[in-house]
């Protein structure tokens, strides 16, 4: 049970619940309201008269969270109940995750969720709370389109409002706006985004970790100001540029320059494989000195001799944008600096935060997939009318599956808990990444074994996160480059070279 100051701790949550008739004018009174609610709930705020809008604190969120798991309306019907005793005809219900919100409406009970070994029990109902909704978007909004952008080839900017206004980007960065989600519950987010597509968590990935964070870390006040919320409201994209053309896993040999002349910096040189690169209104490059010195950069999309084209012809992540960009004398104001780092500790700081995301991400790949080949091996029959998963070969799969799966929540929740105390090693993420994405990608291709012929077509996800899988094991530091930084990290020899 929490404790009072728990319980009385604001959280970033909030109900909005509709009625169809004017609410009682006795609920208004704040003081009222609190006896009605029986102290569940903070003292709410009426728009008109047929809303109220209530803050919930700790112990509400707890509450919501259990109630959440029946019916919306009925849950709806029975937070109204509690805080009217006369009762009400409730016409919707709304949550949203940060106060200041448009609020979102709460549906039906989505994807349970992949639980062996009692995992939820580790998890404050924050961070349930947290993947709840990002599983709703995701079921809702991002399931019933991702197969046509998909086939298409296309980002689905529509979602890019909703998933600001849910508090997704920057989610656990302080201020500006943002959610000021802890670690984990930023990991239960993205878990829930690559459950649906790993373009989509991408995109967030990049926008978040690889965008906000460095400005965030690393940039000047006027920087802060003038981007941070313009990214975590999506009114700004933002793409990350450190691979080039010649030099992937070893981005201390970038050819880029920055030549700084008066007050501004002249930028040469090539990007290639930028996630959101055609889309973005600001680039962070990372471009050489005459010193040698790696530094980041702000570039913004319209500047002269900056050119950004798109990667076509993909196979893997086909419903996000990857693209190259082209610096040719391209000059900009020496303020675009982002003064605060220099060296690879800049780009690689950044990496980190997004390899950490992703190492939650591919639990939620292989938990689409698991879930996919699962209900399809209890359905489909073959030899005698028996479904295929009374056969142990096929039940061996769906056991290494979901064994693979409870691993590697529990190295995403140590990692986290650790990010969240301050004590994560750079290694300790490798290990996350690695693992992670690895087991990912095995999973799926497992998974499209049990479908059968069934499993090649898009219908299924399957195959769809079996090649999305393929960019996630290459980016953000290849597995076998994951596998030399922990190697180092245990024998103290460094063995890139
Ligand atoms: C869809 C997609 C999106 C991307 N988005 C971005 C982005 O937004 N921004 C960005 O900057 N980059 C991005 N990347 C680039 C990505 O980070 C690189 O592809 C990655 O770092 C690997 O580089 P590479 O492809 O040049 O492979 P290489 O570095 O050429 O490696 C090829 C192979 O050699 C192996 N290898 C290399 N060096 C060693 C070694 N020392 N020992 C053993 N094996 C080694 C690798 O493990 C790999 O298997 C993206 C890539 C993809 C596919």
């Amino acid at each position: 049970m929490p404790g009072t100051n728990d319980r009385q701790r604001k959280t970033n949550h909030f109900l909005l619940i509709e009625s169809s008739e004017h609410l009682p004018a006795r609920m208004m009174s704040h003081d009222e309201n609190r006896r009605w609610n029986g102290d569940i709930f903070s003292p709410g705020q009426v728009f008109n008269l047929n809303t109220l809008f209530i803050f919930l604190d700790a112990r509400a969120v707890a509450d919501f969270n259990r109630l959440h798991e029946r019916l919306a309306l009925a849950t709806a019907k029975e937070v109204y109940g509690k805080l009217a005793s006369d009762g009400g005809s409730v016409k919707s219900c709304f949550h949203g995750y940060k106060s200041g919100r448009m609020p979102r409406e709460i549906p039906m009970p989505s994807f349970p969720g992949v639980d062996f070994l009692e995992f939820d029990a580790l998890l404050s109902d924050e961070e349930k709370l947290a993947r709840k909704t990002a599983r709703l978007f995701v079921d809702e909004k991002l399931l019933p389109i991702i197969v046509e952008h998909d086939r298409e080839g296309k980002f689905p900017m529509q979602l890019v409002p909703e998933m600001a206004e849910l508090g997704f980007f920057g989610a656990s960065l302080k201020g500006y706006g943002c959610a000021e989600m802890s670690n984990v519950e930023y990991g239960l987010v993205t878990q829930e985004l690559e459950r649906g597509d790993s373009g989509l968590r991408s995109f967030v990935s990049v926008q978040s970790a690889l965008v906000m964070y460095p400005i965030h870390a690393f940039g000047t006040d006027a920087q802060k100001q003038r981007w941070l919320p313009l990214l975590q409201r999506g009114q700004a994209i933002g793409c990350f540029g450190l691979t080039e053309p010649q030099f992937g896993s070893n981005p201390a040999g970038m050819l880029t320059r920055a030549v700084k002349k008066g007050d501004s910096y002249i930028l040469d040189g090539e990007k290639m494989w930028i996630t959101n690169g055609t889309i973005a209104h600001v680039a962070v490059i990372w471009a050489k000195g005459d010193d040698q010195k790696i530094r980041g950069f702000l570039v913004e999309k319209d500047t002269p001799g900056f050119k950004a084209w798109a990667i076509h012809g993909k196979q893997s992540l086909r419903a996000s944008v990857t693209a190259g960009l082209a610096m040719t004398n391209c000059k900009i104001p020496a303020e675009n600096l982002l003064p605060g780092v220099e060296g690879l500790r800049g780009p690689l700081s950044c990496l980190n935060q997004a390899r950490y995301g992703i190492g939650w991400g591919a639990i939620g790949a292989a938990m689409a997939c698991y879930d996919a080949a699962l209900n399809y091996a209890k359905q489909r029959k073959q030899f005698e009318n028996r479904p295929i998963a009374s056969h142990q070969l096929v039940q061996e799969k769906l056991v290494w599956m979901i064994t693979e799966i409870t691993k590697a929540q529990f190295l995403a929740l140590q990692v986290g808990r650790l990010k969240d105390q301050g004590r994560v090693h750079p290694s300790h993420i490798s290990m996350l990444k690695m693992n992670n994405v690895w087991m990912a990608r095995e999973i799926a291709r497992m998974a499209r074994e049990i479908l059968g012929a069934n499993g090649i077509v898009d219908d299924a996800c399957v195959m769809r996160h079996m090649n999305n899988l393929e960019s996630v094991y290459t980016y953000e530091g290849t597995h076998d480059i994951h596998k030399l930084v922990i190697g180092e990290r245990i024998t103290g020899i460094a063995a890139f070279v």
